[in-house]
């Protein structure tokens, strides 16, 4: 049996979940073996029944009273639990944020290797997998020897497609035994981002500031600059591991792809993890105080110099020009 964990969020399913299910379909049809799915949690129980479509003939649901909403040692310890009593061949989840924390601390509960942000998956004795490396600059191919074997699927590679259905939907509830270690990570408060802003993936403009900033009260001459662009603020790991920034801001590998027309990157060197967060701009404009960083070779446009004095005069400049 193939089993893929299906990630929702208090009950808005990840869309990148169905991208999972359509490649572990294809691998359970290879193995001539049935595909059955795990939703973890009351709320996302609803979706059970969508998941048919993908060709799912059973879905476990995990029941428990603190699983409302994302803990991922809580998550993890319930698959555990289910691999023990269901022994799939294979286990998959989305290659987002949530499906590797989760596999990641599946593989160190059971000390089994994973196999993270795969493109393609071969079965066989090892299975061939290709995944990504280097935030999407290699593709490395890989064998995959364990049992049962532990994949993620890297998001927006494999195109989400429904099956001819599965006649009869088999429902299994399962409550997990879980103790207090397992929700030492779990979500304490939710604050709703600003609906009036314009949201990073979606902005024209992305202003952008790295450790180069130098604290969080730095990020208001940015805030301004992005206000007058009608654009949004963004950052680099740097400033979110200080926390200068909330993680929604931080624009790469482990965080956001942006593709703006114009992205201005201050005080940001430009590691390849960054990059990969901003490559696909139109164009990039690099403030740097440093000649040498490497953003300055990979920008279209560059001012050496320092960003306390470059951002606040294109702002002052850009006023001038709306009066005038
Ligand atoms: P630094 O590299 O310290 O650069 C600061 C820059 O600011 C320098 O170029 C300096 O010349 C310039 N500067 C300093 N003062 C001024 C000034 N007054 N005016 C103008 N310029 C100034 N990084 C990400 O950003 N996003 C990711 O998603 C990400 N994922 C990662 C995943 C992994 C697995 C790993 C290993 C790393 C990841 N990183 C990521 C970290 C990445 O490798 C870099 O460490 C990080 O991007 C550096 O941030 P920075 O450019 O802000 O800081």
């Amino acid at each position: 049996m193939i089993l893929g964990l299906i990630e929702h969020d208090r009950g808005t399913l990840n869309k990148i979940s169905l991208e999972m299910l359509t490649l572990a379909r294809h691998l359970a049809g290879r193995l001539n073996s049935p595909l059955e799915a795990v939703l973890i949690g009351q709320d996302g129980h609803d979706l059970a029944e969508s998941l048919q479509a993908y060709g799912v003939a059973k879905v476990h649901l995990v029941q428990h009273d603190q699983l409302d909403d994302f803990a991922p040692a809580a998550w993890a310890q319930s698959l555990v639990q289910l691999i023990e009593t269901e022994k799939p061949a294979a286990v998959l989840a989305a290659g987002t944020d949530r499906g590797n924390e989760v596999l990641a601390h599946v593989a160190a509960r059971t000390d089994l290797p994973l196999a993270a942000n795969c493109t393609e998956v071969e079965p066989g004795e090892p299975y061939l997998i290709t995944r990504v490396r280097w935030g999407g600059s290699l593709l490395e191919e890989a064998r995959l020897q364990a049992d049962p074997k532990l994949i993620t699927v890297a998001p927006h590679v494999v195109a989400a497609q429904e099956a001819a259905g599965v006649e009869e939907l088999v429902l299994n509830p399962v409550t997990p035994v879980l103790d207090d270690q397992d929700f030492r990570v779990k979500v304490v408060d939710r604050v709703e981002a600003a609906r009036d802003k314009v949201s990073l993936t979606d902005a024209r403009v992305v202003v952008s500031g790295g450790r180069g900033v130098g604290s969080a009260a730095g990020f208001e001459s940015l805030e301004e600059l992005a206000a007058l662009l009608r654009g949004a603020v963004g950052c680099s790991r740097a400033v979110t591991n200080e926390g200068w920034r909330a993680h929604a801001d931080q624009v790469g590998q482990t965080g956001a792809r942006v593709a703006p027309e114009l992205y201005i990157a201050c005080g940001i060197s430009g590691a390849i993890q960054h990059f990969v967060g901003c490559k696909g701009s139109k164009n990039i404009l690099a403030i740097n105080t440093d000649p040498e960083a490497p953003i300055i070779a990979k920008a279209d446009y560059a001012v050496i110099g320092d960003l306390h004095q470059v951002v606040p005069a294109v702002s002052e400049a850009l006023r001038k020009l709306k009066a005038d």
